[in-house]
């Protein structure tokens, strides 16, 4: 596998065939029997039987070793696939989801997606790590088991890229943080607010790129989400992110969430090196989910302009009406 850079968009492509794992996908390889037989990255509780368990992925797009060889190819840029990718395995439970966990269950996973982030941050030869989880076929789940998973990659993905130029931009001309203002501007309108727990809130952006596309933020600055500030209640966080899915499984069978936190600033090499100096007061971390609720998604067409039938005020009021604990 490589990866190459696409020299207009500045997009990096991963392509080639995946090496698959000698071992057979019709078996789950999360449960129990099966994945203890192996020693994981990370395991909570430390001691005793686990609860959340980070493992290698079985068929990685990244790994860590290898160089990265960076080679020029005339004018375009390649690399090898240098990173590292794990699956979060949320519950020993093949059955349940992530929504129909407790409060406390989905604070231990938001814990483990922040550890996994600080510890790949280590390394500084990662520019970026990226924790996602695509729930449902149609979002193109690898397991039903429930798992996330993390990724590090020696670039920044393109769209976090966006958001830091923009980030960047809008903090150079009013000092103050975009997320923040963003956040500020929808409490007062609040036609786009699904739900609010403690400082943390739950909305359909203003220019919504799917039905139903919800971002939870918290209103307090902090551009890291693997660290959390001081004071910053966890489990309100994990009671609103389950209130949300709980609401989406109503409206939608799958989904895409990713969490958006700062890259790593231990990595100073590179295009982003101009931005780091107000990074901690211009970048704001958020969780964005993507639902899917079409046979095939529509929305995302060649042309790259989404279409979206479904305006985030009516959105927002059709979630806050649904029963998240029904
Ligand atoms: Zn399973
Ligand atoms: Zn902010
Ligand atoms: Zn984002």
């Amino acid at each position: 596998m490589e990866l190459r850079k696409d020299p207009i968009t500045q997009s990096w492509i991963i392509l080639g065939q995946r090496e698959v794992g000698g071992e057979s996908l019709a078996e789950c390889p999360f449960e129990p029997e099966r994945i203890e037989k192996s020693k994981p990255i990370l395991s909570w509780p430390a001691e005793g039987p686990w609860q959340v368990r980070v493992v290698p992925h079985p068929e990685p797009l990244y790994r860590v070793e290898g160089d990265p060889g960076r080679l020029a190819e005339g004018m375009y840029d390649k690399m090898g696939p240098l990173g590292a990718h794990e699956v979060i395995v949320e519950t020993p439970s093949h059955e349940k989801r992530l929504p129909q966990f407790s409060d406390e269950e989905i604070e231990r996973v938001l814990w483990v997606w922040g550890a996994r982030i600080a510890d790949l941050k280590k390394d500084s030869r990662f520019k970026y790590v990226s924790v996602f989880k695509n729930q449902g076929v149609m979002a193109g789940e690898e397991w039903p088991h429930a798992h996330s998973e993390v990724t590090a990659t020696i670039f920044v993905p393109r769209r976090i890229k966006y958001e830091l130029h923009a980030a960047h931009d809008w903090f150079r001309d009013k000092e103050r943080c975009i997320f923040c203002d963003f956040v500020k501007q929808e409490e007062k309108q609040g036609k786009r607010i699904v739900d609010v727990q403690g400082d943390y809130y739950a909305l359909c952006p203003y220019a919504s790129r799917v039905p139903y596309e919800v971002w939870v933020m918290h209103r307090r600055h902090n551009q890291l989400f693997e660290q959390p500030r001081p004071g910053s209640n966890r489990k309100q966080l994990a009671a609103l992110l389950g209130r949300v899915l709980r609401r989406l499984e109503k409206v939608a069978p799958a989904y895409h969430l990713v969490v958006h936190t700062a890259p790593n600033t231990k990595s100073k090499k590179g295009e982003l090196a101009g931005y780091w100096k107000t990074l901690a007061e211009d970048y704001h971390w958020h969780i964005e989910i993507m639902p899917i609720v079409e046979k095939r998604s529509k929305s995302y067409s060649i042309k790259e302009v989404y279409f979206n039938a479904e305006l985030p005020e009516q959105a927002a009021a059709h979630l806050r009406a649904l029963d998240p604990n029904s």
